[in-house]
């Protein structure tokens, strides 16, 4: 039986991989400290298959059993968590990642990195290619995020250069769907939050910032694509469909048939202007595409919420 360690399993991307794989038939062995995931994300895995280990992996981590694959995403991913947790999410980004590709070396196994898009900064290209080194604020508050997983790109593929380590690093941009934490801070769970008690959606600065939005199956599909190639240097994983913050709220408004007004707050310090992927690669490598339109995505977000959805007219 393949054997795949999730890091960060219990977490939103990491929970809906650990299903992908039992699904695939792996066995699967679940490690997370739930510093920002959560056991609800996981309870309903009844597969034997499925191990939970608590554990953080600022520490070493040894696993007994052979192990095939390792999926590290273990790292606070949201803004209110990473300016609440500075210094774990650094430590997280060099001696967790460090432990997570010391396991990797000495099973002989599969590795993936999840990075972001947050490595390209506030971009100065757009839209952004694997190519580009980006425009990232060190010492700014989202310094300890970008520069953590930049730190970690350059740590994993010295692990593969120098310790032949076969890895693999994907850099995702912005993804959503259920089992996204409704007080997590991030743009799609807060509005749809608010939506839903039709309290005002906050947007922050006048909304002319843009994002690009990805439902979470197509990045999984992307993922679990990505570590079986044999491409070692980053690729970008993400939707290219680009919208405004503006436009996020009014179709969250539109989706969910609720009577917010949408208000405007301070925009936070250093929150790049733009985001779009440049997927060319993806789809050359490994003939991926993200098939799920943003309100298409935001109703089976709404689904997997158990929220009824309006019928549109
Ligand atoms: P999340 O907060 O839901 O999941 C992160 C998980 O990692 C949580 O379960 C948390 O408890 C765990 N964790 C944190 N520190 C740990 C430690 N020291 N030891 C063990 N477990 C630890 O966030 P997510 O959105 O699922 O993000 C998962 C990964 O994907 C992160 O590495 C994030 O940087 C990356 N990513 C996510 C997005 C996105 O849009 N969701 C975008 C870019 C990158
Ligand atoms: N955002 C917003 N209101 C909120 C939360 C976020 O306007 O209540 C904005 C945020 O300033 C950013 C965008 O939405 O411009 C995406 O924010 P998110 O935290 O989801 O992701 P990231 O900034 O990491 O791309």
């Amino acid at each position: 039986m393949t054997t795949s360690v999730v890091t960060g399993g219990a977490g939103f991307l990491g929970s809906h991989l650990c299903d992908r794989l039992l699904a695939a038939g792996h066995r699967v062995i679940c490690v997370d400290n739930l510093d920002t995931g959560t056991l609800e994300n996981i309870e309903h895995i009844r597969d034997e298959a499925f191990t939970f280990l608590q554990h953080d992996l600022i520490d070493h981590i040894e696993i007994a059993e052979r192990v095939d694959y390792v999926f590290h995403l273990a790292s606070p991913a949201s803004p209110i968590d990473y300016l609440r947790l500075p210094l774990h999410t650094l430590k997280v980004g060099s001696y967790g990642t460090h432990n997570a590709l010391g396991l990797a070396k000495r099973h002989r196994a599969r590795f993936l990195l999840a990075s972001t898009s947050e490595v390209y900064g506030d971009p100065k290209e757009h839209p952004q290619s694997e190519g580009y080194w980006g425009h990232v604020n060190p010492i700014g508050p989202r310094g300890v995020y970008d520069e953590a997983k930049r730190y970690a790109e350059a740590l994993t593929m010295a692990y593969h250069r120098q310790q032949g380590v076969d890895t693999h690093i994907v850099r995702i941009f912005n993804t959503y769907g259920p089992r996204m934490r409704p007080h997590d801070g991030r743009a799609i769970p807060t509005f749809i939050r608010q939506a839903l008690q039709d309290k005002p959606i906050t947007v922050f600065g006048d909304g002319s910032q843009t994002r690009s939005f990805c439902y979470v199956s197509d990045l999984i599909e992307g993922i679990v694509r990505l570590i079986d190639s044999e491409r070692h240097e980053p690729v970008n994983l993400g939707n290219p469909g680009e919208f405004t913050i503006l436009e996020l709220a009014e179709a969250v408004v539109r989706v969910t048939g609720s009577a917010s007004p949408i208000v405007h707050e301070a925009l936070p310090q250093d929150d790049p202007t733009v985001r779009r992927p440049d997927i060319t690669l993806a789809r050359e490598l490994l003939g991926w595409e993200p098939t799920i339109e943003l309100e298409d995505g935001l109703r089976l977000t709404l689904a997997g919420m158990g929220v009824e959805v309006p019928v549109g007219p």
